[in-house]
C-alpha cells in the first residue's frame, strides 16, 4: 500500500458494484442493515449480503472498502453470527485506536451504507457443531465463538460446549446478556464484587478439562497473539493434545 494513513471518513459509501457470485473468492455487495452497540468500544454491524451461500460458525470473511479516489482497504473479520438462511451476516468490530477500517465503521457507517465482503475463509476454524467444544477468548477473540454458541442453541445441540471469555472489565465483555450456564468470564482490571480480577490462568483452564466428554475436547483459542500464546500454553499445561487445539489470531 502507497498510501500514508488518511481519516476514515475518505471512504465513500461506494455505488453498486456489480459482481457475480459463484464462489468464496469473489466480492459479494453488502450493505449494513442494523447497527448494535456491545460496549464502548464494540460494535455489532448486521450485514445483508443476497449471494452469501452459507458458512460454518468459526470462518471469517474478507471485507474490503473502496474509497471514491479508487484506494482500497481490505481487513478480515470473523462472523459473528451463526449460520442462516436469511441472507445476512453480522460481524462485531473493536475499535482501534486510529485504525482506518474500524474507524471508518465505527464514525462512518450508517445502515444503508454499502460494502463488498469475500468469504467466507478458513475451514481449520470452523466448528460444523460435531465434536465436544471448549472455546476460549479475548476481547473481539469471542466473535468466531460466539457463532459457535449461537449455532449450538439455534440447533438446539447437545454436543458438550464451553465458552472461557476474558475481558478488562465487565462493561467491555462483548456479548454480556447472551451468555449462559456455557460461559465463564475472567475479567483482566475489574470485575463485579466478590468476583475476582486477574488473568486467565490454570485454575480457570484445568477445571474445564478435568471433566473430559467421549472423544475429548476440540480447543478453539481466539485473540492477539499475546493472548493465543498464553492461552494455548494453559490448555497445553492442562493436558489439552496441542494437535487438538485450534487458534486463530487477530494480531
Ligand atoms: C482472521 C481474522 C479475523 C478477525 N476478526 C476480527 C473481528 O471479528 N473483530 C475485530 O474487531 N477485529 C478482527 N480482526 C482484526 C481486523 O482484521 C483488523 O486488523 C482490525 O479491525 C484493525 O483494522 P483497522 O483498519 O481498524 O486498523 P489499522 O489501520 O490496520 O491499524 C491501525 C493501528 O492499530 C494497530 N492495530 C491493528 N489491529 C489492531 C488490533 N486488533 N488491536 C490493537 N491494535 C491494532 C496497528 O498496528 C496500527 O498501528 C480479525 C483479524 C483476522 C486476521
Amino acid at each position: 500500500m502507497t498510501e500514508t494513513f488518511t481519516p476514515p471518513t475518505r471512504f465513500a459509501v461506494p455505488g453498486r458494484i456489480s459482481v457475480s457470485n459463484r464462489a468464496a473468492g469473489v466480492w459479494q455487495n453488502a450493505t449494513i442493515t442494523e447497527i448494535r452497540r456491545e460496549t464502548p468500544h464494540a460494535a455489532t454491524f448486521r450485514l445483508a449480503v443476497p449471494d452469501w451461500q452459507g458458512h460454518l460458525p468459526g470462518q471469517h470473511l474478507m471485507l474490503r472498502l473502496t474509497a471514491g479516489d479508487g484506494y482500497v482497504a481490505q481487513r478480515h473479520y470473523s462472523i459473528a453470527s451463526a449460520p442462516d438462511a436469511s441472507g445476512h451476516v453480522e460481524l462485531t468490530l473493536d475499535h482501534v485506536e486510529g485504525g482506518e477500517v474500524s474507524g471508518w465503521f465505527h464514525t462512518v457507517a450508517r445502515p444503508g451504507d454499502r460494502l463488498e465482503v469475500r468469504g467466507p475463509l478458513s475451514g481449520f476454524f470452523a466448528w460444523p457443531g460435531d465434536r465436544p467444544a471448549l472455546l476460549i477468548g479475548a476481547g473481539s477473540g469471542v466473535v468466531p465463538l460466539m457463532s459457535m454458541v449461537r449455532h449450538h442453541r439455534a440447533r438446539g445441540l447437545s454436543v458438550p460446549l464451553r465458552l472461557l471469555v476474558s475481558a478488562r472489565g465487565p462493561e467491555e465483555l462483548i456479548y454480556a446478556r447472551e451468555y449462559g450456564a456455557e460461559t465463564t468470564p475472567v475479567f483482566t482490571r475489574s470485575a463485579p464484587y466478590g468476583v475476582p480480577v486477574g488473568r486467565m490462568a490454570a485454575a480457570h483452564v484445568v477445571p474445564l478439562l478435568a471433566d473430559q466428554p467421549p472423544g475429548g475436547w476440540e480447543a478453539y483459542v481466539c485473540g492477539s497473539n499475546g493472548f493465543a500464546e498464553h492461552a494455548s500454553r494453559l490448555l497445553v499445561a492442562a493436558g489439552q493434545p496441542v494437535e487438538r487445539i485450534r487458534i486463530e489470531r487477530f494480531g
